[in-house]
């Protein structure tokens, strides 16, 4: 086992949560600092889809992550579910892309991945899903994918965190700087005061190139705001994921129903517009005409880390020894997760990592 150290990390999503978590169960010291209370940001507002929305248009190094977390999230959610009774519910649907216009590269792609990604007849896809709109001409469906219910997968990584000895939880605890002597990174300024550590993992989402720039480094992440609205349905009402034109319906086994969602750069505000309300709206009726009858019961929006390519970084920051990076998911936190965080925890402790590091290494990226 790697010698205990002490890490702070920076930020309570999803990334700092599931980080904190595998560095705590492989025995280190860990201090999660949260600027307000865990779980409240993206990794609430996301809708949970455990797969790139279109994964063919992503680069080897996004599905490297999202193969491996893919086969990892029923495990971790029968883990998490055991260790503190909240059900992080992964729900096993599959999805149907309609009318696509790169049809013919999500087969190859399918072919090449070895995923089952296949053409269907459209009448296969009203068969299968009843409520489904009439205006598509063209269905493939994959049967595997599933959607995670994030806000309880948030809910059960903090339980399951409070009862691992090793871990403390500061919520309410901006860090606004770092202490650095020389080279090295001693620890954060925060509002309760310095906060020392071996080690400080800046894992806090959208917000992370602002605070990286506090020691002069251009990290290029920023916010891409995006909203969602939320139906309530029976719970047999939707079976399966549908997706067309970017715009997505996500069926909880509670019969609640995601639509989503917009891509806006309108910096750090996160206030739901009405017309993007009326959009969402439309999509879904689109999507699914019988939801023209049915109330909209949440909107919200959510501030993704948006990064180059989407390629998250993580790994050591060059030349400020001590500081790491778990940042930069972009669309797709929630499904790669699993693995940045499991190969996060590889490199720290110096164990084999489960997959090529190079993609994602700050060093020559920032
Ligand atoms: C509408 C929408 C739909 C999405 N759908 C999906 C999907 O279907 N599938 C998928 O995989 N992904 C999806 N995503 C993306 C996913 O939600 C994000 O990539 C992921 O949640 C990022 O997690 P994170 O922990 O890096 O960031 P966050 O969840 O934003 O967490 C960062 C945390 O850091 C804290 N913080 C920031 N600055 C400081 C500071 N100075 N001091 C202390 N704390 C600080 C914040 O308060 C926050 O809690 C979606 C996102 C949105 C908005």
């Amino acid at each position: 086992m790697a010698k205990q150290q002490q890490v702070v990390i920076v930020g309570g999503g999803v990334i700092g949560l599931l980080t904190a978590f595998n560095l705590a169960s492989a025995g280190q010291q860990v201090v999660l600092l949260e600027r307000s209370n865990v779980g409240q940001e993206s990794s609430w507002a996301g809708g949970g889809i455990v797969s790139p929305l279109y994964p063919w248009r992503y680069s080897p190094a996004v599905t490297a992550l999202a193969h491996w977390s893919q086969d990892f999230y029923p495990q971790l959610a029968e883990h998490l579910y055991t260790a503190t009774g909240i059900d992080p519910e992964v729900h096993t649907t599959g999805l149907y892309w309609l009318d696509l216009d790169d049809e013919a590269e999500a087969l190859a792609w399918a072919r090449r991945e070895q995923r089952p990604l296949s053409a269907v007849d459209i009448s296969a896809a009203h068969d299968a899903v009843p409520v489904l709109g009439s205006g598509f001409a063209r269905a493939i469906y994959m049967a595997d994918v599933a959607n995670v219910r994030n806000p309880r997968l948030i809910k059960s990584l903090k339980a399951a965190l409070s009862l691992l000895p090793a871990v403390t939880i500061h919520e309410h605890c901006e860090v606004s700087g770092f202490i650095r002597e020389g080279e090295r990174v001693l620890g954060v300024q925060t509002s309760l005061g310095e906060i020392r550590g071996d080690q400080v993992v800046l894992a806090a989402g959208a917000w992370s190139g602002e605070l990286l720039q506090s020691l002069g480094l251009a990290l290029p992440v920023e916010p891409v705001k995006g909203q969602m609205i939320l139906y309530k349905c029976a719970s047999d009402f939707l079976s399966c994921m549908v997706l067309a034109k970017g715009r997505y319906a996500i069926p909880r086994r509670d019969g609640h129903i995601l639509v989503g969602s917009t891509l806006e750069h309108e910096g750090f505000d996160k206030t739901p517009t009405s017309s993007a309300l009326e959009s969402l709206k439309a999509s879904a009726v689109e999507l699914i005409p019988a939801l023209a009858q049915a109330e909209v019961v949440g909107h919200w929006a959510g501030l993704r880390p948006g990064s180059p390519e989407g390629i998250p970084y993580i790994g050591p920051v060059p030349g400020q020894a001590g500081l790491w990076l778990n940042c930069g998911h972009y669309r797709n936190g929630l499904v790669l997760a699993p693995a940045s965080c499991q190969l996060f925890a590889d490199l720290m402790l110096g164990r084999e990592p489960i997959i090529d590091p190079a993609p994602y290494a700050p060093a020559g990226r920032i």
